[in-house]
C-alpha cells in the first residue's frame, strides 16, 4: 500500500488550490500554433515599458560575481530604501517579491488556532499563505468589490494575529482613503499586525490614497509592503520589501531564507529606485492607457470597476469563460478571475497604447461574433 501524501499534508494545505498565474505567451503560442511575437499579454499586471536601462546596467555589472552568494543582509538596497523613505534600515525587510513578505508574516505570526482577516476579492496570496501554516483565513464580504473596513474590524477576535489590506486591491483595483485607513488603524487592537499591501501605490501617489508609511510612527503594529514588480518593472527578478517597526522587521528576518533576494535583483532594485524618470514614465503610460481602455470599453457598452492600479476589472454581466477563450484565439491573454469568485469579470492589465488597442479590437470582434 502506498501512503496518501495528500492526506499527510497539513489540513490547511490539503484544502489549498495553487495560485493560478497569467498564461505565459509561449504556452499560448504552443497551444494554438500562434507566433509569440503577435500575442499580447495583459494578464499579470506587468510593466509594459520594459526594464529600466539603469537596472539593466546594474545587472550587467553584477554578472561576473555570480559565483558569490548575494549580500544576505541586502545592505545597499536597505540603505537606499531607508534613505528614500526616511526610516532606519533596521525597519526594512527584503523579500523575494513581496509575496515572500506576506509568507514571512504568516510563518512568523500565524499557526493553527489563530486567524488572519482579509477581504473577499482580495489578493489570492493572503488565503494561501494563511492556510499553508494551518491558520484560519477569514474572508470578510466586500462592499462594492472593495474592502469593508468596518466589517473587517468586526471580524477580528482574540485569535486574530494579522489583517491583510491591499490598497489599491488586486484584482478589483478598489481603494480606500486616508480617513478610512486612520479610522481602521485607530480601532484595530494593538496586538494585531496590520499588513498594508501597497504593491500598486506608485501608480496612485497623490491620488486620494494614503501613503502607508505616514502611519508607521503612530501605529507600531503596521507593516507596509511594496514591490519592484509593478511600477518599477522588475517582476522577473522577484524583489519586494516591507517597512515596519524594527522589532517586527527583526522577527521577519529570523524566518526568512538567508539569501532570499538574489544579487541581480538587489542591484537592479537599487538602480530602479533611483530611476525617477522610469517611474514617471510608468505612471504616465498607465494613466494614458487606463483612459484609453475606459474610452474603448465605454464605446463597447461595457462597465468596469474603477481602478487605481495598472489593471481594470471589466464586468461583462455574464460568465466570461467563453469570451476569454475567444480572446485567446485572437492572441490576447487577459486574466479570468472566476477563482476570485468573479466569474463575470475579466481583469485586463494596462499595456502599451498599441497593446490596449489590440485588446479592444479583439474584444469588439469577439463580442460581435
Ligand atoms: C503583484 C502583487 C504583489 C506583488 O507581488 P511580487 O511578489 O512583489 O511580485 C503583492 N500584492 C498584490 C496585491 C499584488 O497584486
Amino acid at each position: 500500500m502506498t501512503c496518501d501524501f495528500l492526506a499527510l499534508a497539513l489540513p490547511g494545505v490539503q484544502k489549498l488550490s495553487p495560485y493560478v498565474p497569467g498564461k505565459p505567451v509561449d504556452e499560448l503560442a504552443r497551444e494554438l500554433g500562434l507566433d509569440p511575437a503577435g500575442i499580447v499579454k495583459l494578464a499579470s499586471n506587468e510593466n509594459p515599458l520594459g526594464p529600466s536601462a539603469k537596472a539593466l546596467e546594474a545587472i550587467r555589472a553584477e554578472l561576473d560575481e555570480l559565483t558569490r552568494y548575494p549580500d544576505g543582509n541586502g545592505f545597499s538596497l536597505k540603505t537606499a530604501l531607508a534613505a528614500r523613505y526616511g526610516v532606519e534600515s533596521t525597519q526594512v525587510t527584503l523579500g523575494n517579491g513581496s509575496n515572500d513578505i506576506l509568507d514571512l508574516v504568516a510563518r512568523a505570526y500565524l499557526a493553527p488556532g489563530l486567524n488572519a482577516v482579509f477581504s473577499q476579492y482580495a489578493f489570492a496570496v493572503y488565503p494561501i499563505s494563511t492556510q499553508a501554516v494551518g491558520a484560519e483565513g477569514r474572508a470578510v464580504p466586500a462592499r462594492d468589490y472593495g474592502h469593508d473596513l468596518d466589517a473587517m474590524l468586526a471580524a477580528i477576535d482574540a485569535n486574530t494575529r494579522v489583517v491583510f489590506l491591499a490598497n489599491p486591491n488586486n484584482p478589483t483595483g478598489t481603494w480606500f482613503g486616508p480617513a478610512a485607513l486612520e479610522a481602521f488603524l485607530a480601532k484595530v487592537p494593538e496586538s494585531v499586525l496590520v499588513v498594508l499591501d501597497e504593491a500598486y501605490i506608485e501608480y496612485a501617489e497623490g491620488d486620494e490614497l494614503p501613503d502607508g508609511l505616514d502611519y508607521l510612527a503612530r501605529y507600531p503594529n503596521l507593516l507596509v509592503s511594496r514591490t519592484f514588480s509593478k511600477a518599477y518593472g522588475l517582476a522577473a527578478l522577484r524583489v519586494g520589501y516591507a517597512i515596519s517597526s524594527a522589532q517586527i522587521a527583526d522577527v521577519l528576518n529570523r524566518v526568512r531564507q538567508p539569501f532570499n533576494v538574489n544579487s541581480l535583483a538587489l542591484a537592479a532594485a537599487s538602480a530602479a529606485l533611483n530611476d525617477a524618470d522610469y517611474l514617471a514614465r510608468s505612471r504616465q503610460l498607465n494613466d494614458a492607457g487606463m483612459a484609453q481602455l475606459e474610452t474603448g470599453l465605454r464605446e463597447l457598452g461595457l462597465s468596469w470597476i474603477a481602478s487605481k492600479g495598472n489593471f481594470i476589472a471589466v464586468d461583462f454581466g455574464r460568465d466570461t469563460a467563453a469570451i476569454n477563450q475567444a480572446l485567446l484565439r485572437e492572441g490576447v491573454i487577459v486574466r479570468p478571475v472566476a477563482g476570485y469568485g468573479m466569474p463575470n469579470f475579466l481583469r485586463v492589465s494596462i499595456g502599451l497604447a498599441e497593446e490596449n488597442a489590440r485588446f479592444l479590437e479583439a474584444l469588439s470582434k469577439v463580442l460581435r461574433s
